[in-house]
């Protein structure tokens, strides 16, 4: 990222591209060096300069080229080129390990690193083909090779940055600090995790009715050793375990998630206390299971449909040869936007803390329209249970809007990738 103050000194700067030299004051098209001579050269002037080098690299005949010989080049210059590059990768989880993501991942499609490009071209990443750039010229002043930044593509668009900062947060947390801890003490994290979202969700008395317990701060108390941890009763247990798992899987309609759904519902209806005078578990239960079964058919079918057309119209766009999909396996919502695990993972640990703020908001607004037009109802249920009706009904508003955004930033990637074509292709066919 370069500050802004950077780019303030060049606004009414005057530039001459050493390639061309055209003359015209500094604007997004041109790139300044970085090595310390005072040069500039235009973004496209670079990228064909590039593309010239490649070309006479690796093709013995550069004056007859046979039709789609300088693919390989051009794909490589598009991930060059593309500002948002890792919406087109993910990470599994060994090379987490080997801490890529942090310390590999950046400069990726741009650098000298032989090593690296090697080590890309030996693991060959299905999603993450090895189209490296060899060589990416000499300032023709001081002859260093590192003397400039890579020459993006973007388009404005705040969703889209929200996106992808999103996905680079998630990158660096999720796989150090969750890994970490559940590498530590797995037990503990996973019992802390799903009572923190219980807690997020579920007012306190509820939480004892569930979890047929005089106290849940009892239940911090057991989770520090694992004698305690085992003190506690099993339903109570699996509950706690079995909750991010179920949130996970809400909407997922395969016989697996349905069948672990069906007996985590059940579990948590038996295990209730059953003299509990508040709203009754199995009644969220019902109307949570209609409301996710009218987002399946209703929503979602409206959101893969739209999805299913931007990839008809689009999908000419994923320069990644390999990206596109020949047995199905990615779903549609994810050739644009790329999501991995880690991001996917964090927004399901965070979402009942999300359902939680959408509804306290939710819970404002109908106080104030209450009193707006002076209604006089009040629910039969106690104040801290008709919050926890509203938390519920903020997590399916969050999500509902998250997906609503998602959809926008594909679509907005799609734009994207058709502008990151036709930089690069018109620059590299006009000779
Ligand atoms: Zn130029
Ligand atoms: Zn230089």
């Amino acid at each position: 990222m370069v500050p802004s103050h950077f780019f303030l000194s060049f606004r009414r700067k005057k530039c001459i591209c050493w390639i061309c030299l055209e003359e015209s004051t500094y604007d997004s098209t041109w790139l300044q060096h970085t090595c310390g001579c005072n040069l500039q050269i235009h973004k496209s002037c670079y990228l064909r300069w590039l593309y010239q080098i490649h070309i006479e690299l690796f093709l013995s005949d550069p004056t007859n080229l046979p039709k789609g010989a300088d693919l390989p080049i051009i794909t490589s210059l598009k991930c060059l080129v593309d500002g948002h590059h890792d919406f087109m990768t993910t990470f599994s989880l060994t090379e987490i390990w080997e801490t890529r993501p942090i310390w590999g991942q950046k400069p990726v499609p741009f650098q000298n690193d032989y090593v690296f490009n090697l080590l890309s071209l030996y693991t060959k990443r299905n999603n993450h083909p090895p189209y490296v750039l060899v060589k990416f010229g000499e300032c023709p002043q001081c002859k260093k090779t590192n003397f400039i930044n890579r020459p993006t593509v973007t388009i404005q668009s705040p969703v889209l940055s929200l996106f992808y900062q999103w996905q680079k947060i998630t990158r660096y947390v999720i796989p150090l600090g969750i890994t970490s801890l559940f590498l530590l003490n797995p037990e503990k994290t996973s019992f802390d995790l799903g009572l923190w979202q219980l807690r997020c969700l579920f007012p306190e008395n509820v939480l004892r009715n569930m979890l047929n317990i005089s106290t849940t701060k009892a239940l911090d108390v057991y989770a520090q050793t694992e004698r305690g941890l085992l003190s506690i009763p099993l339903s109570s247990s699996i509950i706690i375990y079995g909750f991010l798992h179920y949130l996970s899987n809400i909407s997922n309609v395969s016989a697996n998630a349905i069948l672990f759904k069906w007996v985590y519902l059940n579990i948590v209806k038996t295990a209730g206390n059953k003299y509990y005078k508040g709203i009754a578990l199995p009644k969220i239960i019902l109307y949570s299971n209609l409301a996710t079964f009218c987002y399946n058919f209703s929503f979602k079918r409206l959101l893969d449909l739209i999805y299913n057309k931007l990839l008809n119209k689009g999908a000419k766009n994923l320069y990644h040869g390999d990206f596109e999909n020949a047995n199905h396996s990615v779903p549609v919502d994810d050739f644009f936007v790329r999501r991995s695990w880690y991001t996917i993972l964090a927004e399901k640990i965070i979402w009942p803390f999300v359902g939680k703020c959408a509804g306290g908001l939710l819970f404002n607004l109908f106080l104030w329209i209450q009193k707006m037009f002076k209604i006089g109802w009040s629910p039969n249920c106690s104040p801290s249970e008709f919050r926890m009706i509203f938390n519920i009904i903020g997590c399916g508003t969050a999500a509902i809007g998250w997906s609503s955004l998602k959809l926008y930033a594909n679509y907005k990637r799609c734009q994207e990738l058709e502008e990151i074509n036709r930089f690069v292709e018109e620059n590299c066919k006009d000779e």
